[in-house]
C-alpha cells in the first residue's frame, strides 16, 4: 500500500484532544447579534468583537447594497492594479479625517495590515521591540520582516528600556504592541512607550484592533483616551470588530502610507475587499461619530460587570474595558464552565493555548452595547452558580 504522507495529521490531532485543546467550527445561523444561533440552539452572546452592535445595524447593510448596485460585487485585482474603487477612497479619506492623521490605507483583514506593516517598517539591520501578548498577526510581521526581534515582558516599559539601551548598533527600531489587549483587557503603557520611543529614535507603532470606536472622546483608541496620540508614528485599526465590517487600516503620515502601498506585501499582492465592504465600514464610521453613546454606555456597562465580577470572587486580573476575562488556567475546567453556560443558553468562550500561554486559559466575555440589562442578569446569575459550584458551596 503506498506510504500516506498525510497520516500524521490525525496522530497531531488526537494529540490535540488529549490535551483538551482541539477545536472545531460550530455555524452561525442569521445575524450577528446579542442573541444568536449556533449549531441550531439560541445563545445570549458574548463571543462577538461587535462591541457596538453594528454588525447586523441595517444602515450598514442599506449602504453595502448600494455599492453593490452602483460598483458591482467583487473588486477584480489589486487595489495598485484595477481593484481600488471609489469606495474605497472615500473610505480611507473618512478614516484619515477620523484618525486626524495625513492619510489612511485599507487592507483585507486586522491581519494582513499588521503583518504587512510590520514587516515593511524594518528588515535585515533593524530591530523590532515586542510586547510578549502582541497579537498573532504582529508576531508574524515580525518573524517575516527578518529584523532582529526582542519580545519584552508584558506592558513592562522598564524591560524595554533595558533592551533599548543596548539599540544603537541597529540601523532602525520600530516598537510594535497591541493598545488594548485582545484576551486581557488591558492596555499598554503607551505614554512610557511613546517617552522611550522619542528617547531611542524608535517607530511607535500600536494595533488599536479592539480599541477603535470605543475609547477616547472621539473613539479613536487607547491612544487617544491616553492623550498620547501625537507619540504614536503608525496606527492600525480594524473595521471588523467594533465598526461590524470587515478589513483593517493603517493611519498616519502621507509618507507612510505612500511606503506602506508600494512596500507592504499583504496590501500589494492581495485583491481589495469588496467596495461593499468600504461603504458598509464608512456607514459605521457615520455611526461612531453619530451616536457616542453607544461607546459611553458600553464602558459604564463594563465597568459595573467587572465590578460585579470582582465582587464575585472572579480573577479578572488587569482588565479596563469591554473585554472580560475570567482567569480559570487549566484548559480542561475552562472548557467545562463553557459547557455549563452553554447548559444556560450562554455563549462565553473558552479561550486555551495557543491563543494564551500555557496555565492562562480563561473565560473571555466580550461585552457589547446591545446587551440588555436582563442578558447581563442571567449571566451574573449563572457565573454566581459557577463560582459556587467550583468551591464546593
Ligand atoms: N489585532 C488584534 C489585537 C486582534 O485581536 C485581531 C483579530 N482578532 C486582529 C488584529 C486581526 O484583525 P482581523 O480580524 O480584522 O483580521
Amino acid at each position: 500500500m503506498a506510504f500516506d504522507s498525510l497520516s500524521w495529521l490525525d496522530d497531531e490531532l488526537i494529540a490535540l484532544d488529549a490535551q483538551h485543546l482541539r477545536r472545531s467550527l460550530a455555524t452561525r445561523a442569521g445575524p450577528q447579534q446579542a442573541t444568536i444561533t449556533s449549531d441550531g440552539r439560541e445563545f445570549i452572546n458574548f463571543g462577538a468583537n461587535d462591541y457596538l452592535g453594528l454588525a447586523a445595524d441595517p444602515r450598514l447593510a442599506d449602504d453595502a447594497n448600494r455599492a453593490t448596485q452602483q460598483e458591482g460585487w467583487g473588486a477584480g485585482a489589486s487595489p495598485l492594479i484595477t481593484g481600488h474603487s471609489e469606495a474605497h477612497t472615500e473610505l480611507e479619506r473618512r478614516l484619515a479625517e477620523f484618525e486626524g492623521t495625513e492619510a489612511a490605507l485599507v487592507f483585507t483583514s486586522g491581519f494582513a495590515a499588521n503583518c504587512g506593516t510590520v514587516a515593511a517598517l524594518a528588515g535585515a539591520g533593524d530591530a523590532i521591540y515586542a510586547d510578549a501578548k502582541n497579537h498573532a498577526s504582529l508576531i508574524d510581521g515580525c518573524r517575516l520582516s527578518r529584523a532582529e526581534v526582542h519580545i519584552y515582558r508584558h506592558s513592562d516599559a522598564n524591560h524595554l528600556a533595558e533592551l533599548l539601551g543596548n539599540s544603537s548598533r541597529y540601523r532602525r527600531r520600530l516598537i510594535v504592541t497591541d493598545s488594548l489587549f485582545s484576551m486581557d483587557g488591558d492596555f499598554a503603557p503607551l505614554a512610557q512607550l511613546a517617552e522611550l520611543a522619542e528617547k531611542y529614535h524608535a517607530m511607535l507603532m500600536v494595533d488599536e484592533a479592539h480599541a477603535t470606536g470605543i475609547f477616547g472622546a472621539h473613539g479613536r483608541g487607547v491612544a487617544e483616551h491616553l492623550g498620547v496620540e501625537s507619540g504614536v508614528h503608525i496606527r492600525i485599526g480594524t473595521l471588523s470588530k467594533a465598526l461590524g465590517s470587515s478589513g483593517g487600516f493603517a493611519a498616519g503620515r502621507r509618507s507612510l502610507i505612500d511606503w506602506l502601498l508600494n512596500r507592504a506585501r499583504s496590501y500589494v499582492f492581495s485583491t481589495a475587499f469588496p467596495p461593499a465592504v468600504a461603504a458598509a465600514a464608512t456607514a459605521a464610521l457615520q455611526i461612531v461619530r453619530d451616536e457616542p453613546q453607544r461607546r459611553q454606555e458600553l464602558l459604564a456597562r463594563a465597568a459595573a460587570l467587572r465590578r460585579q465580577l470582582t465582587a464575585q470572587g472572579w480573577n479578572l486580573a488587569h482588565s479596563e474595558s469591554q473585554i472580560i476575562p475570567l482567569y480559570i488556567g487549566d484548559p480542561r475546567r475552562t472548557m467545562q464552565l463553557a459547557e455549563t453556560l452553554r447548559e444556560r443558553g450562554l455563549l462565553v468562550p473558552g479561550i486555551r493555548p495557543p491563543s494564551v500561554p500555557a496555565g492562562e486559559s480563561l473565560l473571555r466575555i466580550s461585552l457589547s452595547w446591545a446587551h440588555t440589562p436582563a442578558m447581563l442578569d442571567k449571566l451574573l446569575a449563572a457565573l454566581a452558580d459557577c463560582w459556587a459550584g467550583m468551591r464546593g458551596v
